[in-house]
């Protein structure tokens, strides 16, 4: 029994053709008994993440609107020696032939940089892929044991459907092709609610995304939402750009689409004319997106509104017919992310011929599938989302594709074993003890700063103190056990493994908050804050080497860890993070005047970080990534701080030849060593809230004279911003 096609009653979905095809396979058919209007939409968590999900065009959390599917990168080839991790700073990482002064990040990473170029199979090389790469191969090791029970097997079957090549090459289109039979043979305009329901039920964001988000006016409660979603390319720029280059990239995608059409058994002609069809739909929806620096602002994404009034501005689709389709729980409340996206999606669906309609819904599936399809489907798929757009040479290797799969789809399963295996309570107790010195440190920060009055100050301490510090891991695991896993049958898995977060998410609409849930599983290395939450989250695969090692030089753990922890701080006080309350709620606590001073602070370092080049040619965009530099400049300067106040004031001597001091800026320049593909620079610059690695380490250093002090740097060296910017 595969997963359940929704009926209603004047809908049958035909599942014919294909459907005998796929052998034994029957469709469960459930009549939902009608009900009125309710909806619900998968939660966009507005997660603020310190480290890059490296590449995050693909990154699976629909938060920001990027797209799906993490692919992350990895380094050394599993099984092979490293050497020791060094007690302090990484002495063999530095380049001392360049002068701190001169360009600190390639003092720091240059002999790094040199030995470590980027391998075939990867967009980019550093420090964070050499740390996943550790965490995947005690992740593999757990998927590969032998006697797994409970949740624990389901991720082993998960896995080793993944990696059963010849099974996938043999379903063929399996486990795609009643659904493409379905939307073939579907005749009636007014089904397509319907049909987008269950799309959207495993995955496939078509036209929109739908799902629960916390009430950005209660936000101890969860309300429905609907926002942009449904366009494959990374950014709408890509479809709207009007260069050479940008053409040229359009015109690949277009074959590819073509491509993948002609795959699934078109005839040429056919499928080239669907793909000129599916990319002026995408064109379509990607004109009326708002773009990623308007989405930066939380009132540009806040239209609360009745159910009523999003059925009148789009009467050409049928909300009450999804909703019921979508076995959402009833609603009034929804949150129209981006009405006018809506409205011109109205018009859309209107003025398209049915068949072009199909096409694209067709397009989203396969592209959607790809991955998991026979090999000619999944090489296609590389070829253009990987290597064309992001310079991977190579696919990685099966099984790290594989670990990346279990890991998001059924990550907490995972998650378990892996932090018994890793998570020391010696990690827990550092980690809290740094948190700890670091809030000391925003405290004093805040009560310093000569910009703010007193009512404001007293209104962000408030906010501080309501700060809710996660380490490791969540304290109750999630119960996979309703989801079917076999061992046989990788894309179905997929399927039903996002089914059930679908639904979960769905039952959330109209629920309270759980403040106890995670956004990142627990071998992830990465961290984040949660505005809407008010609190900072640090999962255990980020809690080692190069960040922090228990019994390692204090300075080079604040430097590193203190500094993740310091930035995830920062973001509650950011440009998106201080319009959030203590409570998590979207409230103005600042005084006008106070509001105006932040703008400006927070506008010279937008102007600095827009001065910045990658890959030769591509400026980055300082107003896309000033919420991820505010952080980092905030979060290195409280660390300094909180270690001179804590380990610090005791400890002066010199190590390895360095100062305390400049071991603290070396502890985070050296979490940020990367060698990198041009094509993954530009991609990054253009969807990603981080800046480039390089600038996330010389752009803070050059606006703190306590750096320019510390390396006794002349008033006009290059690390040195004749205007220094200062937000925290
Ligand atoms: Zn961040």
């Amino acid at each position: 029994m595969r997963r359940q096609i929704v009926v209603l009653t004047s809908v049958v979905l035909p599942l014919a053709a294909l459907l005998a095809a796929a052998e034994s396979r029957t469709a469960k058919v459930r009549t939902t008994p009608a009900r009125t209007a309710d909806l619900k939409v998968r939660t966009t968590p507005e997660v603020v993440q310190a480290f890059p999900p490296p590449l995050a065009w693909r990154s699976g959390e629909l938060r920001r609107g990027s797209p799906k599917r993490q692919e992350r990168e990895g380094g050394r080839p599993a099984g092979q020696s490293r050497p020791p991790e060094p007690k302090g700073v990484d002495l063999d990482a530095l380049d001392r032939k360049t002068d701190a002064c001169s360009d600190f990040y390639q003092f720091a990473c240059g002999g790094w940089i040199a030995k470590n170029p980027v391998p075939p199979d990867r967009r980019s090389n550093g420090r964070f892929t050499e740390l996943q790469d550790r965490n995947f191969t005690i992740l593999r090791r757990i998927v590969e044991a032998a006697g797994a029970e409970g949740d624990r097997r389901k991720a082993a079957d998960y896995y080793a459907a993944c990696m059963d090549e010849s099974k996938i090459e043999s379903a063929g289109l399996g486990a795609v092709g009643p659904d493409l039979a379905t939307i073939d043979e579907l005749l009636n305009p007014d089904d397509l609610p319907v049909l987008v329901a269950h799309l959207h039920s495993y995955g496939v964001p078509v036209l929109f995304r739908f799902g629960a988000q916390t009430d950005r006016t209660d936000a101890t409660r969860q309300i429905a939402q609907v926002d942009q979603a449904g366009f494959a390319l990374p950014d709408r720029s890509y479809y709207l750009k009007t260069d050479e280059a940008s053409a040229e990239l359009r015109a690949k995608y277009l074959a590819h689409i073509t491509r993948l059409f002609a795959l699934a058994g078109a005839a040429l002609e056919k499928a080239a004319d669907d793909a000129k069809a599916v990319l002026g739909i995408e064109t379509a929806l990607a004109t009326a997106a708002l773009d990623r620096v308007t989405r930066r602002d939380p009132a540009a994404t806040q239209h609360p509104m009745e159910l009523n009034e999003l059925q009148r501005m789009t009467p050409n689709f049928s909300w009450r017919k999804y909703a019921i389709a979508a076995d959402a729980p009833k609603f009034q409340a929804i949150n129209v992310s981006v009405p006018e996206y809506m409205k011109a999606l109205d018009r859309l669906i209107a003025a398209t011929p049915f068949a072009d309609l199909k096409a694209y819904l067709r397009w989203q599936l396969l592209h959607e599938s790809a991955d998991l399809l026979p090999k000619a489907f999944a090489d296609a798929d590389f070829d253009f989302f990987s290597r064309t757009l992001a310079g991977q040479q190579e696919q990685q290797a099966r099984w790290r594709r594989c670990v990346t799969q279990t890991d998001e789809r059924l990550g907490e399963a995972l998650g378990k074993a892996f932090v018994e295996e890793t998570f020391g309570p010696q990690a827990k107790t550092d980690m809290l003890q740094m948190v700890q010195d670091i809030k000391g440190a925003m405290r004093q920060d805040i009560d310093a700063a000569p910009w703010m009055s007193g009512e404001t100050k007293k209104a962000a301490m408030v906010k501080l103190d309501a700060v809710v510090d996660r380490i490791g891991y969540p304290e109750a695991w999630r119960d996979y056990s309703s989801i079917r896993v076999t061992r046989d049958d990788a894309l179905g898995n997929r399927q039903r493994a996002i089914e059930f977060n679908r639904r979960r998410n769905l039952q959330k609409i109209g629920q309270p908050v759980d403040r106890g849930e995670w956004s990142m599983t627990p071998p992830t290395v990465n961290a984040y804050y949660s505005p809407d939450r008010n609190n900072i989250n640090f999962p255990a695969g980020i809690l080692q080497p190069p960040f922090y090692r228990a019994g390692r030089d204090a300075a080079v753990n604040y430097g590193g860890a203190g500094g993740v922890i310091g930035h995830e701080l920062t973001h509650g006080f950011d440009d998106q993070g201080r319009k959030f309350d203590a409570q998590g709620n979207l409230r103005d606590w600042w005084t006008a005047s106070d509001g105006a001073a932040y703008e400006q602070r927070a506008s010279c370092v937008a102007d600095q970080y827009s001065g910045y080049t990658v890959a030769g040619d591509t400026k980055i965009n300082g107003r896309l990534t000033l919420g991820e530099n505010t952080a980092d400049n905030g979060g290195l300067r409280l660390a300094l701080m909180a270690y001179l106040a804590g380990p610090g004031a005791r400890m002066k001597d010199k190590l390895d030849g360095f100062t305390p001091e400049q071991r603290v800026f070396l502890g985070w320049a050296q979490v940020w060593c990367e060698t990198a593909r041009p094509e993954a620079e530009r991609l990054k610059a253009a969807t990603n809230p981080h800046s480039s690695n390089k600038y996330r380490v010389n752009g803070p250093i050059s606006n703190m004279p306590e750096f320019q002090k510390a390396f006794s740097c002349k008033a006009n060296a290059p690390m040195v911003r004749q205007n220094a910017c200062r937000v925290w």
